[in-house]
């Protein structure tokens, strides 16, 4: 019954979380569960870890790679996060909020600050944290991909982050991954219900 959907602007959602709060793995089951949700793919200058693929996870480039895009004005935001630097493609995101799809993207506050000021009436921002402090750190330790003084630096930076929750929309504490995605999908269904996504000159029984 798709001819039943009124016809609305693509929604940007974004995620973000201290590292290890376990956003990754949320954000990618929502976008499994999720009907007409995809990915922005980010371009980072961060090596690739594990399974990582190119194209995919990330798009993997040079410090040099990354500076040009980024002068070209191809990235809708960008921020240095730990010791590398990450930014949004523009034009994926500009043609999903035109044509009405929707697209989720998995960044640090700095970039959702920016997104947020860019596109004021299309996002849709949730923050995801951990039950605790100690439940973080242990998820770090288990995931074991970093050094110990990177740990350790992740650590304080989500001391830090964590504050930023109040710039959000929505909060989940994600204490059991099965039940953080059923709150992110009732997050998506009634953000795509809101009259204010309508498209303008949209009239009910129209046609
Ligand atoms: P990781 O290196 O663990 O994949 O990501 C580190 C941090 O960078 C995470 O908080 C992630 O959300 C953030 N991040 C990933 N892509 C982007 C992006 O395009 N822009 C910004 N600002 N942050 C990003």
């Amino acid at each position: 019954m798709k001819e039943c959907v009124p016809p609305r602007r693509g929604i940007v959602f974004i995620v973000s979380a201290p590292s290890g709060a376990g956003k990754t793995t949320i954000s990618r089951a929502a976008l499994e569960r999720i009907p007409e949700l995809t990915a922005s793919v980010s371009v980072t200058t961060r090596r690739p870890r594990g399974n990582e693929v190119d194209g995919t996870d990330y798009r993997f480039v040079t410090d040099d790679e990354f500076r040009r895009i980024r002068e070209r004005g191809e990235l809708a935001e960008w921020a240095k996060v730990f010791d590398a630097s990450y930014g949004t493609p523009k034009r994926p995101l500009d043609e999903a909020i035109a044509s009405g799809r929707d697209i989720l993207l998995d960044i640090d506050i700095q970039g959702a600050r920016q997104i947020r000021k860019a596109y004021p009436s299309d996002t849709a921002t949730i923050f995801v944290l951990p039950p605790t402090f100690r439940e973080l750190e242990q998820r770090l330790r288990r995931r074991g991909t970093e050094s110990e003084a990177a740990i350790q630096g992740r650590l304080a930076r989500a001391r830090e982050e964590a504050r930023a929750y109040d710039e959000y929309d929505y909060l989940i504490i994600n204490q059991d991954v099965d039940e953080s995605i059923r709150l992110l999908l009732s997050v998506v269904t009634a953000e795509r219900l809101k009259v204010t996504r309508l498209r303008e000159g949209f009239v009910p029984w129209k046609s």
